[in-house]
């Protein structure tokens, strides 16, 4: 139960350790994100703003392309009304000079007012002599006005934007105009201005729409002639408006548009950017910032976790130290050193002395327990606990050693004249008596009651006599109680020349104390020396 209990429990240097480590990954985490968030808005601006400017500049481009397509359109009809009396043939000469020299038209032709193609230019075309189906270019001729049409299939199959200048004869009728085509699909001035490597690296591209959002140029000429309306930024570059912003275009790509109107056609251009770019290059400036960072990360982890441990150490070391007191354990002394240490954390400093205190105290506490469960309390001698304890240590180290049992004589009767206390105190003198008589490697026990037993170590038991004697006599001269002898009786065995046993070793001693008794008592019996 206990192990279960503790198994669940997390130390402290794993939970310091896990603690640094997580903030050390969220921070990356977080940085990572916002540097992510905010680098993402500063390229969508850069590219937006980029597309913007771009956009900007071919608007005014084309603006300025048309302003001189119509000048020169205007400029031929200016000639041509000048010179009423041209023929037919000589009205082509100019429209192919004008073809020529200006690279604006594709083809540029006079159609009558009937709508009879009169000349064109180049002739290759070969729709001379026809006449224009109704339709765009049929209502350009009726409009009687200078226009621009949207994109039209004309009557030699091709996709067509017509630019279209009214003639009059000087009597002001009306002569038809005369149209420039560009061929939206093929090389016209249209690409040359804008270029036919539309698609940057990044996947950005422009395109142009006329005023009904009808594809004038796109980098996928198939696509030139379809109307993208449905586009949002169309929607609103036909309604005149400029700008940029986030948008899907119609085939559901993502995209960083801007666009611009140009007001003179009433068309738009828009410049954008895959989405598809943006994030891929996020993602490569975000690898490299990981890149950048993962060295100074890896060393920061690797040093919090450095004073995470060193933090939690002495903690831990206390924990341990607790459980293993708890346990029953002493602690020894070098540990304890280690114990009392200084320590730079306050906390851990305040706890490891506290600690310490608290170990002295406890030692302390626990010695002087230890002390009294070995100490007689009446006479302060240490008591039979004691006795057993050092006989089992020298016995364990076969130190020769002499026993002697020394018995108060008639203490009963001494008992029974003066009383118990009186008795008491003769037991507390008896005992400082023997104590100033022994060495200091001698023990005196009290055995019980009235019995004492002696210890003296590498001492025979003849030369135990001489103590004993000493002993005997000092007391016999005593005066333990005024006016009345107390004297003791003693008995001797010695160890390990008698006996190995401990058993024997008193029963010797009891026999030879016995003997001083039935002896007269106030003598001193060697066990196994003849009387
Ligand atoms: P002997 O040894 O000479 O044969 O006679 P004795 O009177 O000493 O013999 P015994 O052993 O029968 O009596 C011992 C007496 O010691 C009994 C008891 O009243 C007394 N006694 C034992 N312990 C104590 C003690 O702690 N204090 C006092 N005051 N008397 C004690
Ligand atoms: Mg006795
Ligand atoms: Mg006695």
């Amino acid at each position: 139960m206990k192990n279960l209990f503790n198994s669940r429990k997390v130390n402290l240097a794993t939970l310091f350790t896990s603690l640094v480590a997580a903030s050390v990954v969220l921070t990356l985490l977080i940085l990572t994100i916002s540097s992510y968030q905010s680098d993402k808005e500063s390229l969508t601006d850069t590219y937006l703003s980029l597309n913007y400017s771009k956009a900007e500049k071919m608007s005014q481009s084309v603006e300025s392309l048309f302003g001189s397509m119509r000048t020169n359109l205007e400029t031929t009809v200016r000639f041509l009304e000048a010179n009423e009396n041209l023929s037919d043939e000589e009205i082509h000469e100019s429209l192919e000079l004008l073809r020529v020299s200006s690279g604006y038209f594709n083809s540029l032709s006079w159609i009558d007012e009937t709508g009879v193609i009169r000349a064109i230019s180049p002739v290759s075309i070969g729709i001379k002599g026809e006449t224009i189906a109704p339709g765009l270019s049929k209502d350009a001729l009726d409009a009687r006005e200078p226009s621009l049409t949207s994109p039209y299939t004309g009557l030699s199959n091709r996709l067509i934007l017509l630019m279209s200048q009214p003639i009059y004869s000087k009597d002001g009728t009306y002569r038809g105009m005369i149209g420039g085509s560009i061929f939206l699909q093929e090389e016209n001035v249209l690409n040359q201005l804008l270029g036919n490597d539309a698609v940057e690296q990044n996947g950005s591209y422009y395109f142009v729409v006329g005023p009904k959002g009808t594809l004038l140029f796109h980098p996928e000429r198939n696509l030139i002639g379809e109307s993208v309306y449905e586009n949002p930024v169309v929607r609103k570059l036909t309604q005149g408006k400029s700008g940029m912003e986030h948008v899907t275009n119609t085939k559901g790509v993502p995209m960083l548009a801007a666009y611009s109107h140009v007001s003179e056609p009433g068309w738009g251009i828009v410049q954008q950017t895959p989405y598809s770019f943006l994030q891929s290059s996020l993602i490569e400036q975000l690898l490299q910032m990981l890149k950048n960072m993962l060295l100074p990360s890896l060393f920061l982890l690797l040093l919090s976790v450095f004073i995470a441990r060193k933090l939690a150490a002495p903690f831990t070391y206390l924990g341990n130290l607790v459980d293993q007191l708890a346990e029953g354990k002493t602690v020894s002394q070098p540990l304890k050193e280690t114990l009392i240490k200084p320590h730079w954390n306050r906390e851990a400093d305040l706890l490891t002395k506290s600690v310490a205190v608290a170990f002295e105290t406890l030692e302390r506490n626990n010695q002087r327990l230890t002390e009294s469960a070995l100490t007689d309390t009446l006479t302060g001698l240490p008591n039979r606990r004691k006795l057993d304890e050092v006989l089992t240590e020298w016995s364990s180290e076969d130190r020769i050693f002499s026993l002697l049992v020394l018995d108060i004589d008639y203490f009963k009767s001494i008992n029974d004249s003066y009383g118990h206390q009186k008795g008491d105190e003769t037991l507390k003198e008896l005992a400082a008596v023997v104590q100033e008589i022994i060495r200091p490697e001698d023990y005196c026990f009290r055995y019980g009651g009235e019995e004492f037993v002696l210890l003296l170590p590498e001492t025979n038991r003849l030369a135990a006599y001489q103590t004993a004697e000493q002993i005997r006599r000092k007391i016999e001269k005593t005066s333990l109680i005024p006016d009345k002898t107390v004297t003791v009786s003693i008995g001797i065995s010695e160890f390990p020349t008698q006996t190995r046993s401990m058993a024997e070793l008193f029963q010797k001693a009891d026999q030879a104390l016995y003997n001083s008794k039935s002896e007269g008592r106030n003598r001193i019996t060697i066990s196994d020396v003849p009387g």
